[in-house]
């Protein structure tokens, strides 16, 4: 069953880490935006497989993945039937077996943004993976669009890549907007709340110097209601609803 090995393990709070996982064989290229599926077996010999974004880019080479645990320690249930898979991987180390699907699969990628000239990358959580799988495999877009990326999370730790993006914002001023929003975190300096909010105000359309048009698209990943809040703020804001994308996790 296992045709793959967990390489890298980056743990990046008590309960984000990024694997990277390096396939037996095959080729491991994708999409940027794409996902893939990762199985383990169980003490009692059973499978469980799940769907996670991939977090960096083909020229990165092997798959990496930016996965939350879902039941830290204090609220695993290990009676629990069928098990859950993240407990088990957070368990798994650098060298174990694995599963991983040959293929990525998946069509949020920017093939459906091919006329855009404006882009918003809006994420809650680990939703955040593709969106960083982008702006790493088509730098270029950096130049050519206005882009800004929410990525909205509970703590400020849990704002993975954040030194990366803040970063690349600075090394891009004039196209690239990165915008980190916390909701539960009195002591947070930057913006609070939600990602709605951000969207409901004109904070990007300032940035961007120019309001919302049938130039941009907008991709969700994330949490569903998030993205339905805000698939009905863009469109009250004029962006046609074929350039609104999402991806549910
Ligand atoms: C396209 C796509 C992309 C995704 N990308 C990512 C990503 O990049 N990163 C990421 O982190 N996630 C991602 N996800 C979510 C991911 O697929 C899983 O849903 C997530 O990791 C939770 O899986 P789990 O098996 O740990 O928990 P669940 O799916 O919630 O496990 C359910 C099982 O847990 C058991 N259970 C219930 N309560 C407990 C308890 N207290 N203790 C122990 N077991 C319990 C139940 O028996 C149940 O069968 C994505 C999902 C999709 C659809």
């Amino acid at each position: 069953m296992y045709n793959a090995t967990i390489t890298k393990i980056i743990q990046m709070n008590n309960k984000l880490r990024e694997f990277t996982i390096k396939l037996d064989e095959g080729d491991p290229s994708f999409l940027a935006g794409q996902f893939s599926v990762i199985g383990l077996q169980t003490p009692e010999g059973t499978t469980v497989k799940r769907a996670y974004s991939i977090v960096s880019a083909p020229q990165d080479g092997d798959r990496h993945f930016y996965i939350v645990l879902k039941y830290t320690k204090d609220k695993y249930d290990s009676e629990a039937r069928p098990r859950a898979l993240t407990p088990l991987l957070f368990d798994a180390k650098e060298g174990d077996r694995i599963f991983l699907s040959p293929r990525a699969v998946g069509h949020f990628t920017l093939n459906l943004a091919k006329e855009a000239k404006q882009l918003l990358f809006i994420a809650t959580g680990t939703g955040l993976a593709p969106f960083r799988g982008m702006l790493r495999s088509y730098p270029e877009i950096l130049k050519t669009h206005k882009i800004a990326l929410l990525h909205g999370v509970r703590h400020s730790n849990d704002l993975g890549y954040r030194d990366e993006f803040t970063t690349l914002a600075q090394a891009n001023s004039k196209n690239f907007f990165y915008i980190p929003i916390v909701s539960q975190e009195d002591s947070w300096m930057g913006q609070k709340g939600r990602t709605g909010n951000v969207l409901s105000s004109n904070t990007i359309e300032t940035f961007f110097g120019k309001s919302f048009s049938a130039e941009t698209h907008a991709f969700f990943c994330g949490n569903p209601r998030m993205i339905e809040e805000g698939f009905k703020i863009l469109e009250e804001k004029g962006i046609p609803s074929p350039n609104l994308h999402k991806e549910v996790q």
